[in-house]
């Protein structure tokens, strides 16, 4: 999953990015209100974090235009934590609030519920026929013994397991699954695809040709 965080202090948005690259998340980083709503209407993202006192643009008037043209759920961070300030936060259109400070264990579990429920699940277990994803502890099991995946693989069952029974494109995986600076070999999405299927079945992720993956129970 991909998450863009938009914020202007440095250390803060660092140790942010970093917790959220260390728990698998794809992360771009913006550090002023411009920057952010180009990044935020340019890609696609799965949540985006996003501060509301920012220089050039500030974060209300960011999500405003965001909302014109995307859905991509909001997350809003703030030292300010004031009642009109989160109502008119959820007004315009963010999805979730968070004031600082604010623990990072429960950024990075108001993210993951966000990104559910954007994907219409509800719960953080997705079971496709004997295989069940964890997304809480981003887990894979068949047969309810462990899968030994790797991060990217992990990732790449995720992306495919909250969208079950619809079809992804290679070019979303790509999108959603590797961050603006990824750009090293080792995104050969087909390559990853292909030690999945040894690790939980050759059927488990079903391709359509020339279109992109299908999982379905
Ligand atoms: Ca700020």
């Amino acid at each position: 999953m991909r998450v863009l965080v938009v914020e202007d202090e440095p250390e803060l948005l660092q140790v942010t990015a970093q917790t959220l690259r260390e728990s698998g998340f794809a992360v771009d980083e913006a550090a002023d209100g411009e920057e952010g709503l180009y990044k935020a209407t340019t890609w696609e993202y799965d949540a985006i974090v996003l501060d509301l006192m920012l220089p050039k643009i500030d974060g209300w008037t960011l999500l405003g235009k965001l909302r014109k043209k995307k859905k991509t759920p909001v997350l809003i961070l703030s030292a300010r934590d004031g009642v009109r300030d989160r109502v008119q936060g959820l007004d315009i259109g963010a999805d979730d609030y968070l004031v600082k400070p604010f623990e990072l264990s429960e950024l990075l579990a108001r993210l993951r519920a966000l990104i559910r429920r954007a994907a219409g699940q509800a719960l953080p277990q997705i079971k496709i026929g004997d295989v069940t994803v964890d997304t809480r502890t981003r887990t894979v099991t068949k047969d309810g013994s462990l899968a030994d995946l790797t991060g990217r693989e992990y990732a790449i069952v995720e992306c495919l397991a909250l969208q079950r029974g619809g079809l992804v494109t290679r070019t979303y995986l790509y999108e959603h699954i590797f961050d603006e600076n990824d750009d090293s070999l080792s995104n050969l999405i087909e390559v990853h695809v292909s030690n999945i299927r040894k690790k939980l079945g050759k059927d488990f992720i079903k391709t359509r040709r020339g279109q992109g993956y299908i999982v379905d129970d």
